[in-house]
């Protein structure tokens, strides 16, 4: 259960792990169904967004439980677009999301749009009416909610609720043939204006609004509600399990009503927790905020929890889906720690990325002992995890570039890196030895090392079996290539970015001035000059990077961290396996 809310201590972790890849609550209920041969035994589900905002690791989430159970029960797995608010949807919305639900490796069965269905919900909203189960309701929107009543008091009937079927069919009709203004009438079911959940209050079914729909045009002048195009849609769809977040819990006996009201199909409807995560929002007004206050560079900013934005930053499918199995399905919402999303991440590439050397905050070398006409090419392993991935040459030559944090003047016990008279291995080369430390002779600031290399004690060499403590990486000034580095940090300080806020007080005001970091002028080695967007790269000893698919030019290029290499979940999963 992903229900604890993870402290400063050790993230809840109770969910992830083996005991997670037993089967979850809904998929429990499903196989219950299929046993009993509920549903002729068929799974069935869909996944269905609403095309108003990208799509984010949350949905994910419902995208890898749904499509995950259909492909785990030979059924069947629809996408469709909830698409019954003209005023806030897009197709740009539609097209994204097809995009990245294959990207995320699932393919649809059917692919629908809950405007598909509008001819057959109104025909359905005119049945309901002559059965003496809906209404034409006049009252405002301000009046509808002081009848409505409140959690501990019963609602009050519209006075419009006893209108006769033949009045309430005729009115109904010219709603449809654009007779009356936006917002003036309601269609409402008549259920029960004292029942104690509000939803059965004759919920409005139907309200007029002059709004142009992505796919339907200016067909239509009056729209159906969610809740009322929902389980109708999953019905005509032949939905058996339609599984949604513990937010319509309260919903369900409206949507069984409609179904039985209707004598239709009735699916049936399993609820299960959102994910949360720390640092991060995932509300889609929270997002748009993020995106048109241009605090993000767009919904696929390398920062965003969207789907685009975690692609762009190199997160892979893989990891994704990983991660949607370890947190498992809760019946209660939790929050779950970013650093389990990023902890399958690097399990990930720590596995099939190539290892290539970069130096991100350049200190010149100059080796003095070196021939200044030579250079040599060096064998390195492009993945230690994955031999199949072959061996490279990098070029090794008098001039090199090191990162500054592998370089003290005045070095604490047990730095093993390099510092004055010290030696160090150069990954896959020769030991060296700093003698000199050239500064400027005005402001004091290093400018370059000089070194001296020991040319017997290239790696793999007879006596390449001298030890020095420290290895560092490194790349040939002459033959490197140079590239921006963006270096990413969580969103926001706070794990909750929403809890506790004072009066006036704005979650974006929490967010992680430090969350980008942009470094200008790196250096890479030459093999890096073939990258392409979507392969990943572990810059050894610096983290895992990709190429960043929207800002990088052959002649500029940009690479951005996807993590980072440092692993503190790495044990406290261990340590959940050996339990
Ligand atoms: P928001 O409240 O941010 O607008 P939503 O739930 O309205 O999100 P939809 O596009 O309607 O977004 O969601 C499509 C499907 O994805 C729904 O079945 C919804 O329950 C599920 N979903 C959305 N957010 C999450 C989340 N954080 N965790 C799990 N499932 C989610
Ligand atoms: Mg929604």
């Amino acid at each position: 259960m992903n229900s604890v809310p993870p402290g400063h201590g050790d993230p809840d972790l109770s969910n992830s792990g083996e005991s997670a890849r037993s089967l979850n609550f809904v998929e429990e209920e499903v196989v219950a169904d299929t046993n009993s041969g509920r549903f002729g035994g068929r799974v069935q589900t869909r996944f269905p967004p609403e095309p108003n905002g990208y799509l984010h690791i949350g949905h994910a989430k419902s995208i890898c439980l749904n499509f995950g159970l259909a492909r785990k029960y030979h059924g069947k797995c629809n996408l469709r677009f909830d698409d019954t608010n003209p005023a806030k949807e897009e197709s740009e919305y539609v097209y994204q999301g097809l995009l990245l639900v294959r990207w995320l490796g699932f393919s649809w069965d059917g692919m629908y749009f809950a405007s598909d269905y509008f001819q057959q919900l109104y025909d359905w909203a005119e049945l309901l009416v002559h059965k003496g189960l809906a209404f034409v309701c006049d009252l405002t929107a301000d009046q509808m909610r002081t009848y409505r009543g409140t959690l501990t008091e019963p609602g009050k009937d519209s006075p419009f609720r006893q209108r006769s079927i033949t009045e309430n069919l005729d009115l109904l009709r010219r709603m449809r043939a654009g007779e009356f203004p936006d917002g003036s009438r309601t269609l409402r079911a008549k259920i029960d204006m004292a029942s104690p959940n509000l939803n059965l209050r004759d919920p409005v079914l139907y309200r007029i609004l002059r709004a142009h729909h992505h796919r339907t045009g200016d067909a239509w002048c009056i729209y159906p509600m969610y809740d009322y195009a929902h389980g109708q849609s999953d019905s005509l769809e032949g939905i058996t399990h339609s599984i949604c977040t513990l937010e319509f819990e309260d919903h369900r006996p409206l949507y069984d009503w409609f179904l039985r009201a209707l004598e239709i199909d009735a699916p049936r409807q399993i609820e299960f927790a959102r994910l949360n995560l720390t640092h991060t929002v995932l509300s889609k007004r929270r997002l748009l905020r993020l995106v048109h206050e241009k605090v993000m560079c767009g919904w696929d900013d390398p920062r965003m929890p969207t789907l685009v934005g975690l692609r762009r930053r190199g997160y892979t499918p893989e990891a994704i889906r990983e991660f949607c199995d370890r947190i498992g399905v809760a019946k209660f919402n939790g929050t779950i720690d970013l650093g389990l999303l990023d902890f399958c991440q690097r399990e990930d590439l720590n596995r099939r990325a190539l290892r290539v050397m970069a130096v991100l905050r350049p200190l010149k070398i100059v080796l003095t002992n070196y021939p200044p006409e030579q250079e040599e090419w060096l064998e390195a392993i492009n993945n230690p995890e994955d031999l199949s991935a072959g061996v490279r040459q990098v070029p090794f030559a008098r001039e090199l570039w090191i990162d500054q944090d592998d370089f003290m003047e005045d070095p604490p016990k047990k730095f093993f890196r390099l510092s004055p008279g010290g030696e160090v291995r150069l990954r896959y080369g020769y030991i060296i030895r700093c003698d000199n430390v050239i500064k400027d002779p005005t402001t004091g600031v290093i400018q370059e090392l000089h070194c001296t290399y020991d040319p017997e004690s290239r790696s793999g060499m007879a006596n390449a079996g001298r030890k020095v403590k420290g290895t560092i990486h490194w790349v040939s000034a002459g033959h490197s290539i140079s590239a921006e580095v963006r270096l990413y940090d969580k969103l926001f300080l706070q794990e909750n970015p929403d809890e506790g806020l004072g009066e006036g007080e704005d979650f974006l005001s929490r967010l992680n001035p430090q969350s980008l970091e942009v470094l200008p002028v790196c250096h890479l080695e030459p093999s890096l000059a073939a990258a392409a967007p979507g392969v990943p790269y572990q810059f050894e000893r610096l983290g895992y990077f990709c190429l960043d698919a929207k800002d990088s030019r052959p002649d500029a290029l940009v690479f951005n961290r996807t993590v980072t290499l440092r692993d503190t979940w790495a044990k406290i999963v261990q340590k959940m396996g050996d339990a």
